[in-house]
C-alpha cells in the first residue's frame, strides 16, 4: 500500500484518460494515471492510419450511436471549436481535410500524443506505466490494485479503459470487468467499424476504390468503398458497419450499392446516354462510369454480350445491367472482427451515468469516459472527439467538487 492518497486516479493513459489527468492536476488535483501498456497513448499513435484524426469542423451528435441526451450534453460542454482551440493551446498546428476531418498539419499522430503527453506531465500529473488495475474497492477512500499486487489510494477515480477494439495494440475488456464490478451494466461489445463480410464474392475486384452511396435497413451513407477478399472497406462501408453491427443479430443484412451517388435519376441518366453511345460494345458503354473491373463484373453479372452494341443487346438484360448500377444488391454476413475494428459498440450503459459530469450513478465518486461507454461515432474524428470531450467534462466535475 502507497502512503500517499491522491486526489483522484485515472484508470488508462489513452486519448480521454490523459486529457482528463491534465485538466484535473491543472485544477489543482493530486493526479495519477495508471496505464497498462508500457507506454501511454499507443491507440492515439495508430488513429487515422498513423496521422490521427483527432476531431471534426462538423461534431453533432447526428455523427453518433448511443444516448442522445449523453451526447448532446457532452458535445455542448466541449464542441469542435473548443476541442481545437484546446489542442491549438497545445502547441499543435492543425489542418482541415475532406468533410471536416481535422489532422495535425505534421501528418502524424506524434504530434499531438507528444504535445499532450508533456501538458499532462507539465501540469504535475503522475503517470505510472505497465500498472494492470485488476481490483478497485470502494468505500470513503477508493483501493486500486493493480496486477503487481500494488495498491493505490485515492478519493475519486475515473474509468478510461477504452474498449476491446484492437487488442493488437492493448484493447481490453478490462475496463468492463472493473465497472461491472462497480455495480454497472454492460451492453455486450461488438465490432464496428471494421470492415463488411459479403456473402457475393467480389474477390477479383480487391483493391479497387468507387465513390457510392450505400442504402440498406436505417443506412443511407455517401462516400467511398475499397473492395476486399472479404467483402468491403473503407469510409462508408465503415460508417454502414456501426448500424449493420446492431442489426446483424437479427440475420444478415441486405445492402443497395449506388455506383451513381451523384446522379439523381439513373434511368434518365443512362437513356440519354444510350442514345449517343448505342453502337459501343457494353464495356466501351461504361466507360468514364464505372471503373473498367466493375464494368466487367457487371456484363459478366447480367449476361450482357461482350462482342455486341448495345442497341442488339437483349432489352432485358440492359435494363437489369442499368438498375444494378444503380441499386447493386449485396449481403452482409459478419463484420471483421475485433483485430480490425477500429472501435465498439456496446460498453457502460449510459443511463447509469450522471450526463453533466460522466460520474457513475451506481457508484459515487467513480467516473467513466470515453469508448468504455455505450457510445460510438462515425469514422472522421468523431470517436476521438468524444473520448477527450468525455475526459474534460469529467475533470471539470471533478475539480469543482474538491
Ligand atoms: C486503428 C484505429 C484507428 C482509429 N482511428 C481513429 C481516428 O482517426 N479518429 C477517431 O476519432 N478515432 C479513431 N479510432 C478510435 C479511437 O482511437 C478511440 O475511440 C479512442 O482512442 C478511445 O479513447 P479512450 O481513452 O476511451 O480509450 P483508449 O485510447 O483505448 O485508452 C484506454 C487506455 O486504457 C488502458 N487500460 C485499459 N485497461 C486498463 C487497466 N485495467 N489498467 C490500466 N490501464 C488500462 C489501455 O491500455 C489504454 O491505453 C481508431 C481506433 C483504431 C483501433
Amino acid at each position: 500500500m502507497q502512503n500517499t492518497i491522491y486526489d483522484v486516479i485515472i484508470v488508462g493513459a489513452g486519448a480521454s484518460g490523459l486529457l482528463c489527468a491534465r485538466e484535473c492536476a491543472r485544477g489543482g488535483l493530486r493526479t495519477l494515471v495508471l496505464e497498462k501498456e508500457q507506454t501511454p497513448g499507443r491507440k492515439i499513435l495508430v488513429t487515422g492510419n498513423g496521422r490521427c484524426n483527432l476531431t471534426n469542423a462538423r461534431v453533432a451528435p447526428a455523427f453518433y450511436h448511443g444516448d442522445n441526451k449523453l451526447i448532446s450534453a457532452a458535445l455542448s460542454q466541449f464542441s469542435y471549436e473548443t476541442c481545437r482551440t484546446y489542442f491549438e493551446d497545445l502547441g499543435i498546428l492543425l489542418t482541415e481535410e475532406e468533410q471536416g476531418r481535422i489532422f495535425p498539419q505534421t501528418g502524424k499522430a506524434t504530434a499531438v500524443l507528444e504535445p499532450l503527453k508533456l501538458a499532462v506531465l507539465e501540469s504535475g500529473a503522475e503517470i505510472l506505466t505497465g500498472q494492470t488495475v485488476t481490483k478497485i474497492k470502494h468505500g470513503k477512500i477508493f483501493n486500486i490494485t493493480t496486477a503487481n499486487g500494488q495498491t493505490f489510494q485515492a478519493r475519486r477515480a475515473v474509468l478510461a479503459c477504452g474498449s476491446c477494439a484492437y487488442p493488437q495494440i492493448g484493447g481490453t475488456s478490462s475496463g468492463y470487468e472493473l465497472a461491472q464490478k462497480s455495480g454497472h451494466t454492460i451492453i455486450p461489445p461488438r465490432p464496428t467499424l471494421s470492415g463488411l463480410v459479403l456473402k457475393e464474392n467480389f474477390s477479383r475486384l480487391s483493391g479497387i476504390r468507387a465513390q457510392v452511396k450505400i442504402i440498406g435497413p436505417g443506412i443511407q451513407t455517401q462516400g467511398e468503398i475499397i473492395f476486399t477478399g472479404y467483402g468491403m472497406n473503407g469510409p462508408a462501408a465503415l460508417n454502414a458497419s456501426g448500424v449493420i453491427t446492431r442489426t446483424l443479430a437479427n440475420g444478415n443484412v441486405p445492402l443497395h450499392i449506388n455506383f451513381l451517388p451523384d446522379v439523381q435519376n439513373a434511368p434518365a441518366f443512362f437513356k440519354e446516354r444510350l442514345k449517343r453511345f448505342a453502337d459501343r460494345r457494353p464495356k466501351d458503354f461504361f466507360a468514364g462510369v464505372l471503373h473498367e473491373s466493375i464494368a466487367n463484373l457487371l456484363i459478366d453479372f447480367k449476361g450482357l454480350r461482350k462482342n455486341k452494341p448495345m442497341k442488339e443487346q437483349f432489352p432485358a438484360a440492359v435494363k437489369s445491367a442499368f438498375d444494378t448500377v444503380a441499386a447493386w444488391p449485396v449481403t452482409v454476413t459478419a463484420l471483421r472482427p475485433w483485430n480490425e475494428a477500429m472501435a465498439a459498440t456496446g460498453g457502460v450503459k449510459t443511463d447509469e451515468i450522471n450526463y453533466n459530469t460522466f460520474e457513475s450513478l451506481c457508484c459515487p465518486g467513480l467516473y467513466v469516459t470515453g469508448e468504455l461507454l455505450d457510445i460510438d461515432g462515425q469514422s472522421g474524428g468523431f470517436n476521438l472527439h468524444f473520448a477527450w470531450a468525455s475526459g474534460f467534462i469529467a475533470a471539470q466535475n471533478l475539480v469543482k467538487e474538491k
